[in-house]
């Protein structure tokens, strides 16, 4: 059988590994030239730049089955955070870290005794939840969520929405509660870490696992017509299965429209003598004219991420903005008023503009039928976008793709 995976994302890279699993050789066509999609870094002037502040969370059950954590040398942030004002910042820590330490930590400053054992409370009870309890849970805005669960004004702004707009990329916390908890369950139950070599040091594994696939890069798919995958440059490959594992809907006309917009963030690079912060943790910026959400020195979490000694800063701005060719000097205005060290010692490396960080997604989900997956009989599709936007779910749309192409195959009828 001749399969062809369109995309080397994490979900193509994990259906094209269980299509090898199953005995089948399959094509991967990449448009790009390097596997990992939206998970990259780039080496400029001897620092790592992951092209958008990300984490592995190590829970993720889809991370556990298929990645080999030792060989990524896992560098783990520190639980807790540190919350930045102008004129002081303070850390919030539970010193006697166990797993559930970032959200059970010291909230004193931050929120009220009732928040703690609420925090507390909710730890015990995603807990005990399974993920597809949790998916399928009531679904409500994560803020309506927060204010229902009983949670203070002052502990929502002060640490729940700088914290989370970080993560879904969006400033309102509109995105469904089932996605919160997933995450709060998931920040419980294990670290936020980044490989010592960068997170494309996650698809680069995923890729070193792949003996029998064909993998082609600088190969854009243009349209699929009936079985023929029809490239860029002309040429047509003849396929008997397809698994889509980017958006469809620029690949098949009947899926125009059929996807919500994406989520983008501004994630900009600055080199410094030494770091500010001095640890393993977020900065979060609760502050509502600053544009900065939050800020990470890269080279307290991992040193290899800088060859030359110095302090690398990531810094994440969720907002719009109007005016993008200053961006980094606001910045580095916010970054003088955050730290008092001079917007002249903050040296601009390099700006990312990412549109389609991450989906938009009505009815998130952790899991999906084989219907889902296959949408003609010879074609499936993967991909974040099918249930939520995080390496877990890709992982797992890819694993169904497959599951759902294998049934099919068997299927006489
Ligand atoms: C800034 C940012 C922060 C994030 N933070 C986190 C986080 O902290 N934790 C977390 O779990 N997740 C996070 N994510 C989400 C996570 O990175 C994605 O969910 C996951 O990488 C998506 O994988 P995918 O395979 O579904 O899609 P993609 O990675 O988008 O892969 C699609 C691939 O298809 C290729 N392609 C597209 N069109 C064609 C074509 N016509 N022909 C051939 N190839 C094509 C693309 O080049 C790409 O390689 C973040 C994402 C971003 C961008």
């Amino acid at each position: 059988m001749k399969v062809i995976v369109i995309g080397a994302g994490v979900s193509g890279l994990i259906a094209a590994y269980e299509l090898e699993r199953s005995g089948i050789s399959p094509v991967i066509l990449e448009a790009g030239d390097r596997v990992g999609g939206r998970i990259a870094t780039d080496e400029v002037d001897g620092f790592l730049l992951d092209r958008g502040f990300q984490v592995l969370l190590t829970a993720y059950p889809e991370a556990r089955r298929y990645l080999d954590y030792e060989a990524l040398k896992l560098r783990k942030f520190d639980s807790g955070a540190i919350i930045l004002k102008p004129g002081g910042a303070f850390t919030i820590h539970d010193p006697g870290r166990n797993p559930s330490a970032i959200f059970g930590m010291a909230f004193s400053p931050v929120g009220t005794l009732v928040d703690k054992l609420k925090i507390f409370k909710l730890n015990k009870e995603l807990n005990k939840k399974t993920i597809d309890d949790i998916f399928e849970s009531n679904d409500m805005s994560t803020m309506d969520f927060l204010k229902q669960y009983g949670f203070s004004e002052k502990i929502i702004g002060q640490f729940f929405k700088p914290f989370f707009s970080g993560v879904f990329l969006e400033n309102d916390l509109n995105t469904s509660s089932r996605m919160f908890q997933f995450v709060f369950k998931m920040f419980g139950e294990g670290f936020a870490a980044i490989p010592e070599g960068g997170m494309k040091m996650i698809p680069e594994q995923l890729r070193s696992k792949l003996h029998k696939t064909d993998l082609r890069l600088n190969t854009q798919v243009e349209k699929i017509e009936d079985h023929q995958v029809i490239l860029k440059n002309g040429e047509i490959l003849q396929a008997d299965k397809i698994i889509i594992a980017c958006r469809p809907d620029r690949l098949l006309p009947q899926m125009q429209g059929q996807l919500k917009s994406y989520r983008s963030v501004y994630n900009l690079y600055f080199s410094l003598e030494k770091s500010f912060l001095a640890q393993p943790l977020i900065g979060l910026v609760t502050e509502d004219k600053f544009l900065i959400n939050n800020i990470v020195f890269a080279t307290d979490v991992s040193k290899t991420y800088s060859i030359n000694g110095k302090a690398l800063l990531s810094v994440s701005v969720v907002k719009g903005v109007e005016n993008q060719e200053s961006l980094d000097q606001l910045v580095r205005i916010e970054l003088e008023a955050l730290s008092g060290i001079a917007a002249k010692h903050f040296k601009h490396i390099k700006t990312y503009q990412i549109n389609e960080a991450l989906p938009d997604v009505e009815d998130m989900k952790a899991d999906l039928p084989f219907t889902n997956s296959r949408i003609f009989d010879h074609i499936f599709l993967a991909g974040d976008y099918l249930l939520n936007g995080s390496v877990n779910a890709a992982m797992t749309s890819g694993r169904k793709a497959v599951e759902a192409l294998l049934l099919t195959s068997q299927d006489p009828h």
